[in-house]
C-alpha cells in the first residue's frame, strides 16, 4: 500500500517508469442490453487474453498497483479466475483489484473473491455494480427484466464479506438524468444502511472502438449541470476516500462541461493505460491510439513505457490533443497525479 501512495505521489512531479494502473477489458461479450452502451452488439470476437499471455506480461518487470476489471460482463469469462491470478501470482506489487460489473452472476462473484482472498491474503477488492434507476428504470435502461435483483442481491452478498468493498455504480445518461435522487431512495428502501461512501456517480462517455456509442448525442449541458449540483448538494455524508473522490469528480465535470477538456493533466500512457480483450494497448477506453499488442511483444510493461511512441502518445494526452473526457476510468488517477490542483479547484 506504501508503495502505490508513493507511486501516486510520484506521479506528481514525473512520468512514471511504469504505469501503476491497468484498466482491462476482460471480454466484450455482454449478457446485458444497455441503452447507452454498444458493446453487447459488437459482432466481431477475436480471441481474448487467456491466462498463459497475461501471465507473461505480469511475470516481466513492471510496477502495477491496481488491476480494473471490466468488460462488457468480465463474469461472462469461465476462466476469470485464471487470467487474474496469472497476473496477480507473479507481480510484487500489484495487490487491487477493482471489478466493474452489472451484478447478474451473484454466485460466480462470491467463489471469484473468496479464491482470490484465499491465494493472495493482501489482496484489496472493490467492485462497482451497476444501477442506474429504481428498480423498472434499470431494468429498461439495462434491457433485461430482473436486472436489478440480481444486482442488489450481489452488492449485499459482497457487503458481508470482510476487507472488500462493493459500491453501487450510477451512470448518469439520456435515460436518467433527472433519476439519482429517487434511486438513492430506492436503494434506501431496500438496504437500509445505505450512505453515499456507498456510492459513485458516472457520467455516460463515448467511444468509438470501446462503447460504440460515439453517434450517441453528447447529454444537455445545462440538466447535467443541474443535476451534478443537486446531487453534490444532496451528498452530506462523512469525509471518507470515496467521498472525497467523488465529489471532486463531480465538481470537476462541472469545469469539464465550460471547457471540454480535461480539468486536470490527463495520466494516460503515464500512470495508466487500457488493455483490450484482444491484447491491444490503448492509453484510454476513449482515445482510438493503439500502441501494440501484448500477445505480439516480448517487452516489459517497463520497456513498453520507455517507447517513443509511448511518450508520443502520452504527451497527446497530457496536451488534450485528444478526444478529450473527464471519464471516472482515468478521472481518479488523473486527479493523484495533480493532487494540489485538484484539492483547490
Ligand atoms: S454498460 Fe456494461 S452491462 Fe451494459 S451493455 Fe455495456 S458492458 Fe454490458
Ligand atoms: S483526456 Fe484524452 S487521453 Fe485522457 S482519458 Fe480522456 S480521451 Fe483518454
Amino acid at each position: 500500500m506504501l508503495k502505490f501512495i508513493g507511486s501516486v505521489a510520484a506521479s506528481n512531479f514525473k512520468r512514471l517508469g511504469s504505469p501503476f494502473k491497468v484498466s482491462w477489458a476482460v471480454t466484450y461479450r455482454c449478457n446485458l442490453r444497455c441503452k447507452m452502451c454498444n458493446i453487447w452488439d459488437k459482432k466481431d470476437h477475436p480471441p481474448e487474453v487467456n491466462a498463459d499471455e497475461i501471465g507473461a506480461l505480469f511475470s516481466r518487470p513492471h510496477h502495477v498497483h491496481w488491476l480494473g476489471i471490466t468488460g462488457g460482463e468480465p463474469f461472462l469469462r469461465t476462466d476469470l479466475i485464471d487470467i487474474v491470478d496469472a497476473a496477480l501470482t507473479p507481480s510484487k506489487t500489484l495487490n487491487a483489484l477493482h471489478f466493474a460489473t452489472n451484478g447478474s452472476y451473484t454466485d460466480r462473484v462470491e467463489n471469484l473473491v473468496h479464491t482470490l482472498k484465499k491465494r493472495h491474503k493482501k489482496l484489496k477488492i472493490v467492485f462497482t455494480v451497476s444501477i442506474d434507476g429504481p428498480e423498472a428504470l434499470h431494468n429498461h435502461i439495462r434491457g433485461i427484466d430482473g436486472t436489478w435483483g440480481r444486482a442488489l442481491a450481489t452488492f449485499k452478498m459482497l457487503k458481508k464479506i470482510p476487507n472488500v468493498k462493493p459500491q453501487f455504480g450510477f451512470t448518469l445518461s439520456h435515460n436518467n438524468l433527472d433519476k439519482f435522487e429517487r434511486t438513492f431512495l430506492a436503494l434506501g428502501d431496500v438496504y437500509p444502511a445505505l450512505t453515499f461512501d456507498d456510492m459513485t456517480v458516472n457520467v455516460f462517455q463515448r467511444s468509438n472502438f470501446y462503447y460504440e456509442n460515439h453517434a450517441m448525442p453528447e447529454l444537455d449541458p445545462a440538466r447535467l449541470t443541474r443535476e451534478i449540483q443537486k446531487i453534490l448538494a444532496m451528498d452530506k455524508d462523512r469525509l471518507s476516500l470515496n467521498n472525497f473522490l467523488r465529489r471532486k469528480y463531480l465538481k470537476l465535470y462541472l469545469q469539464f462541461l465550460k471547457t471540454r477538456k480535461s480539468p486536470v493533466k490527463c495520466q494516460s500512457f503515464a500512470s495508466t493505460c487500457f488493455l483490450d480483450p484482444y491484447g491491444n494497448l490503448f492509453p484510454c477506453a476513449v482515445y482510438n491510439r493503439k500502441l501494440l499488442n501484448i500477445k505480439e511483444t516480448v517487452l516489459s510493461l517497463n520497456e513498453i513505457w520507455q517507447l517513443k511512441e509511448a511518450l508520443r502518445i502520452h504527451n497527446e494526452c497530457a496536451r488534450n490533443k485528444c478526444p478529450s473526457c473527464w471519464s471516472p476510468c482515468d478521472a481518479y488517477s488523473a486527479m493523484g497525479g495533480s493532487i494540489i490542483p485538484t484539492v483547490f479547484k
